[in-house]
């Protein structure tokens, strides 16, 4: 997976000069560590749990990334995730680098005890290589703003004193930040609307599907339907649902938290009732005849087997790498635009970037004020990439690359450590 990540490279350098040693210092990670992580089970059994932490790139600060919890999670799949928040953080203009974290573990089959456990020692196994201005971990896929607050508590205790700088995504009620639970689907709003917006879309008349019904997606579409759009379909890892005239996404939740099923609902109050909708597979989902796709469950998604399939016109990349490489090419040649996720997703890390300056500063801002300049820098990071793409006659995903890389570049050039 990290090879075929490092692929998107090789387009960005046929565009611009770079100096073959950014080339070569980009191609590794900084630092990789894997530690067993000791948990004494409920039943009072003891199980060893591997966790990982691959810090890829600090030139342009602290690394910054995620803590995975999937048992799918390995090293390789940490190491392409830090690399894309390496980029991601570039074309963000945060001062940060990029990192991943995992562990190998299905938390469904944990109770919440557990995964406390589990997640205590996790900060255990890695407090010596992480730190405010180190490497600061947040919520990734299957962990949660509970889990971040165990987190930096358990980094407080171990150091004696209040971090919370330590990790980001936390509680608003531990000194999390306002807006950070919804901010990875706000900020990729954001960019489907200056996309939009250039295009001269009629939002009202704009149809969209969403594969994956977690907090990326969820938020997403309910901002989106707020917004004007016609989300008529979504759909989780049991399968989806569609409406033609659109689903209500409140509905929708409130139901999804009451019985764990995905269902078109109507609800007054706590009543709700099932309605009149069509019942759609994860791949039937993906190769509707709609406006935009919004991929918002896990990588590799649209591959080589059903590219030729997609019927969108633009797709919205809102999970981490959902199209392959491969996939990126076929897309590209019938002109479906794809917004790729080094910008459609950074509306997460730059909330988490908020959410670190007001706990170093101890001042915390309204949710206006993130909402606000949240929108500024997704808007301002949106137009450049789309003007670059116009300049290079290239994909949106190369002029997002093209813009992180200079920004990397610069930095590794002007640092020169390795000189
Ligand atoms: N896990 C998120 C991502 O992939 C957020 C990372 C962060 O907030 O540091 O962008």
């Amino acid at each position: 997976m990290f090879e075929i990540a490092k692929q998107r490279l090789s387009d960005v350098f046929k565009h611009i000069d770079v100096e073959e040693e950014v080339i070569t210092r980009l191609s590794v990670p900084k630092r990789s560590i894997k530690a067993s992580i000791p948990v004494r089970m409920d039943d009072g059994s003891l199980r060893i749990f591997t966790g990982y932490r691959v810090q890829y790139d600090d030139t342009r600060g602290p690394t910054k990334g995620g803590i995975r919890y999937h048992p799918r999670v390995n090293e390789d799949e940490v190491t392409s995730l830090s690399f894309w928040m390496t980029v991601k953080c570039a074309v963000a203009g945060l001062p940060f680098g990029g990192a991943k974290g995992g562990i190998t573990v299905n938390p469904k089959e944990l109770s919440q005890l557990e995964i406390e456990r589990l997640s205590r020692g996790y900060i255990r196994a890695f407090a010596d290589v992480i730190g405010e201005t180190r490497d600061i971990p947040a919520p990734d896929m299957y962990t949660n703003a509970t889990i971040m607050g165990w987190m930096a508590d358990e980094y407080s205790i171990i150091s004696r004193q209040q971090v919370p700088g330590i990790i980001t995504g936390k509680p608003v009620h531990l000194n999390g930040s306002e807006g950070r639970t919804q901010a990875t689907g706000q900020g990729a709003l954001f960019c489907l609307n200056e996309y939009a917006r250039r295009q001269g879309w009629d939002i009202n008349n704009t149809t969209v599907a969403v594969q994956g019904f977690g907090n990326a997606g969820y938020h997403f579409a309910r901002l989106a339907q707020q917004e004007g759009y016609r989300v008529i379909a979504v759909s989780d890892s049991s399968g989806g649902i569609l409406t033609p005239s659109g689903l209500n996404i409140d509905d929708v939740k409130q139901y999804k938290d009451q019985t764990s099923e995905l269902q078109a609902v109507y609800c007054d109050g706590s009543d709700c009732k099932v309605i009149e909708h069509e019942k759609l597979t994860n791949e039937e989902l993906l190769e509707l005849e709609i406006d935009v796709l919004v991929l918002a469950a896990m990588e590799n998604q649209v591959t080589q087997e059903n590219v030729d399939n997609i019927q969108a016109h633009t797709i919205l990349e809102i999970a981490n790498g959902p199209v392959s490489p491969q996939a990126d090419e076929v897309l590209y040649a019938k002109n479906i635009q794809i917004i790729p996720d080094v910008l459609a997703n950074a509306g997460g890390v730059t909330v988490s970037y908020f959410e670190w300056v007001q706990n170093r500063a101890g001042f915390y801002w309204e949710a206006d004020e993130i909402r606000a300049k949240l929108a500024k820098i997704m808007q301002r990071e949106s137009n450049i990439i789309y003007d670059l793409a116009i300049r290079y006659e290239t994909s949106l995903r190369t002029a997002a690359y093209i813009h992180g890389i200079e920004r990397l570049a610069g930095a590794i050039n002007q640092r020169g450590n390795c000189k």
